[in-house]
């Protein structure tokens, strides 16, 4: 907490904040005492509570799958709306990570330990826990087989399963490979262990980098993002930025390079504006778009990424507009430092199931309606998180705003009532620009959605936003969205 501590005199209640044992863990109290202090907590908790409708008493055996943001949320908000659920949870892991503090991890300013949760805490003797995975699910007979060959029916089903990685997908990589050689990724974690090795082999990465620098080489170093949809799409950049301003704050400079499959920095053009005007504060930082790293040699620290692109071709007097080709190259790029963001997809139990899309993009993705979370196809099934083959958002901050919409729409379904939740593609990414600086570029299938009315430019960056993240989320999540009360 080093850089915090030097930006004391700026920071309002700083004492309070400052003495809070968050090291060692934070107290339901203290957090509530903590948020009372925050205008910005108060204002995030007023925008998301909604007022609670009686208990339903509907029945049916409801099964959610996966422990994790998402199925302990959706979890939450059913128990708190059903007078005699029955719920099953599926989910392997004890140890809940609360997985956006892996990037606190990878900067140094959170120690590892911080963001290990305990799915005990969340589960209630009510529920019926089953410590294990759904290897396939059948869903023409509301069937799942569990990883020991159990079988498991069920009336309803929550898939809440998230996102695996595929590190193996980039030629010559292979996970072992992460934290030798120069290569990092803060994304590494192993969800049912409870590990998050990515936030731990990025710290030293920055340092060694640091250390580079200081020896007075210059390093290039390369931070990629690739052609899939990712969980938090902000955060190659947030890495990139942390780890230039590491440097700058040092006195030092590394060549910096963001390799991404995207053509923009970022899908809001406000923020992507203020993106390019923050790469101007890293001298030497540059960004080749549409540039996907496809292969690596780890021996010889060489990169090679597609760089797909279109050639601008003669006039077209009949189309009045310019004839285009489309091309195709592949380039080599020398490193010294890799930050790799893997290529991500559905977990192998829903890609190999009927549940997910069929085709097209999304395909793999649970094909849910993009508004009511209900499967398209199969109507007692419905989706949470980042397992949804949706437009929008795969953040923790989109599962909290499903969660509440998965329970009432499950529960109407259950009654035989229409569904009348609707999902507003709300997601969450907070850019940091900087060490003591964050962008909360929060968003819908309309355009900005801000949480705080009277910050409506959600492209500025602002310190506040620092602390929230920093302070705040983290026992918001914990004692207030694990537990179905925001
Ligand atoms: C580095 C990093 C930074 C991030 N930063 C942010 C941020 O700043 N803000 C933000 O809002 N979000 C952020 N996120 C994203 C956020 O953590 C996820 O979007 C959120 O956790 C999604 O919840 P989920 O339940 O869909 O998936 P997860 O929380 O990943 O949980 C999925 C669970 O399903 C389990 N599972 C997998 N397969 C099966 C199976 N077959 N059967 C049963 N269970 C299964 C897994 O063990 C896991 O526990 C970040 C993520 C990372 C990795």
């Amino acid at each position: 907490m080093k850089k915090l501590q030097d930006l004391a005199p700026l920071i309002k209640n700083f004492d309070l904040l400052h003495e809070t044992p968050i090291k060692d863990g934070i107290s339901r109290r203290h957090a509530l005492k903590l948020m009372g202090l925050s205008p910005i907590a108060a204002s995030v908790i007023a925008s998301s509570t909604a007022t609670e409708a009686k208990a339903s008493n509907a029945k049916g055996k409801i099964v959610i799958l996966g422990g994790g943001a998402g199925g302990i949320m959706a979890m939450a908000h059913l128990l708190k709306n059903l007078s005699n659920p029955d719920i099953t949870i599926v989910a392997p892991n004890e140890v809940h990570l609360y997985q956006p503090g892996q990037v606190f991890i990878a900067s140094g300013v959170y120690d590892g330990k911080e963001i290990e949760m305990s799915n005990l805490d969340f589960i209630p003797n009510e529920v019926n826990w089953i410590k294990d995975e759904a290897k396939t699910i059948d869903a023409d007979n509301n069937k799942i087989t569990l990883r020991s060959g159990e079988e498991l029916s069920y009336d309803y089903l929550v898939v809440a399963t998230g996102i695996q990685y595929y590190y193996e997908k980039i030629e010559g990589l292979s996970v072992d490979d992460i934290g030798k050689n120069g290569i990092s990724s803060v994304y590494l974690n192993d969800l049912e262990k409870g590990t998050h090795e990515g936030g731990e082999i990025t710290w030293k990465w920055f340092n060694d980098l640091k250390q580079a620098a200081a020896d007075g080489k210059k390093p290039r170093a390369i931070f990629t993002q690739p052609d899939t949809p990712i969980k938090c799409g902000g955060a190659p950049q947030k890495i990139l930025y942390l780890a230039a301003d590491y440097l700058k704050e040092a006195g030092l400079n590394a060549q910096c390079t963001f390799c991404t499959n995207t053509g923009a920095l970022f899908s809001l053009p406000n923020v992507a504006k203020q993106l390019e005007k923050t790469q101007k504060t890293y001298e030497g930082m540059t960004t080749k778009f549409k540039h996907v790293l496809i292969k690596v040699d780890v021996e010889k620290k060489l990169a090679t990424f597609g760089h797909a692109y279109q050639v601008q071709g003669e006039w077209d007097e009949d189309f009045e507009m310019y004839d285009t080709t489309d091309h195709y190259d592949e380039v080599e790029m020398e490193y010294d430092f890799l930050h790799v963001v893997p290529p991500m997809g559905p977990v192998d139990a829903v890609k190999d199931s009927s549940l997910g899309w069929q085709k097209g993009t999304a395909k793999g993705w649970l094909e849910v309606d993009r508004y009511s979370l209900q499967h398209r196809r199969y109507k007692n099934v419905f989706g949470i998180g980042d397992t949804c083959g949706i437009p929008m958002g795969k953040t923790g901050g989109s599962a909290r705003h499903h969660a509440p919409i998965v329970a009432k729409n499950l529960i109407a379904t259950m009654e035989g009532n229409e569904m009348k939740e609707k999902f507003d593609g709300y997601t969450v990414c907070p850019l940091k620009v900087k060490y003591g600086e964050i962008i909360m570029a929060e968003f819908g299938y309309d355009g900005p959605m801000p949480s705080i009315p009277f910050w409506k430019d959600v492209s500025v960056p602002r310190y506040s936003w620092w602390i929230f993240d920093v302070y705040m989320l983290k026992p918001m999540y914990q004692h207030l969205m694990m537990r179905g009360l925001m």
